[in-house]
């Protein structure tokens, strides 16, 4: 019984020249699996995570999430089977500056309709186990880049969705904020049994996954 199974996916560009970044890929992938994606610039990467977040669509092939197939969904029950199964990690932890720490884990909580205080409380614990207790109420600007990208996982995690996905998650740390990022996020995936999904170009990170799965023009070779 897989979680994720994609099957035959093909996605074309077509503005103007036709490009095809991702050419026949299949791929099953189990609960609580926690792996890399790993690819030259160009190989696809972005765009197979954008169809495995639920934030494109393939131009062909299926892509079903806990045996729901998505590539069958309006655009309103795609973007609720996103919300609720799927936590973003980015590179750039792109939170929102004005607000504090605690503030920025509770909007995700807040959209999905929990109130003020329950949020609160969710946030905070989630802030705890990224190890932040002490900085909850700083803002981005005040807290350094590991600390901001813990406050990113927090975020992407708070809602505890069934698939964690980061696209280069430790991409601007140097290599000691970089492992220990990487080691929050193992931990995460040993207690919570989420599925991890992790684009980087980082080799390093990606060995000491439990899986490698390389593109190359569009294709899942094995390694
Ligand atoms: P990666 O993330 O591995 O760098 P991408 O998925 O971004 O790869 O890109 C795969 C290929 O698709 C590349 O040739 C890229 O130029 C092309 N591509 C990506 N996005 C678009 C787009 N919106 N329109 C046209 N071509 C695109
Ligand atoms: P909705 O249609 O539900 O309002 P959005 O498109 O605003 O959804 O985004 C929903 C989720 O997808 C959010 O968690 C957001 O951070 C994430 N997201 C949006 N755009 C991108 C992107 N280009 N790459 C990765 N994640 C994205």
């Amino acid at each position: 019984q897989y979680l994720i199974e994609i099957k035959n996916l093909n996605k074309i560009y077509s503005d103007g020249t036709e490009v095809k970044a991702l050419d026949g890929v299949n791929l099953t992938i189990k609960h609580g699996e926690f792996m890399a994606i790993v690819g030259p610039s160009g190989s696809g990467k972005s765009t197979l995570l954008h169809i495995l977040g639920i934030l494109d669509t393939p131009t062909q092939g299926s892509i079903i999430i806990d045996n729901k197939n998505i590539t069958s969904m309006s655009d309103k029950e795609r973007s609720k089977a996103r919300n609720k199964m799927l936590g973003f990690i980015f590179q750039y932890h792109n939170l929102l500056p004005d607000f504090t720490a605690l503030e920025n884990v509770m909007i995700p909580l807040l959209i999905s309709g929990y109130s003020k205080n329950e949020a609160k409380e969710s946030a905070q614990n989630m802030l705890k186990e990224v190890g932040l207790e002490d900085r909850m109420y700083h803002k981005p600007g005040e807290l350094s880049g590991g600390q901001n990208q813990r406050v990113s996982v927090a975020r992407a995690l708070v809602n505890n969705p069934t698939i964690v996905i980061g696209d280069e998650p430790t991409g601007n740390l140097d290599t000691k904020t970089s492992d220990r990022i990487y080691e929050l996020l193992r931990k995460l995936n040993r207690e919570r049994g989420q599925t991890f999904i992790l684009v980087t170009h980082d080799e390093n990170m990606a060995k000491k996954t439990d899986r490698i799965e390389r593109l190359i023009d569009g294709k899942i070779v094995n390694s």
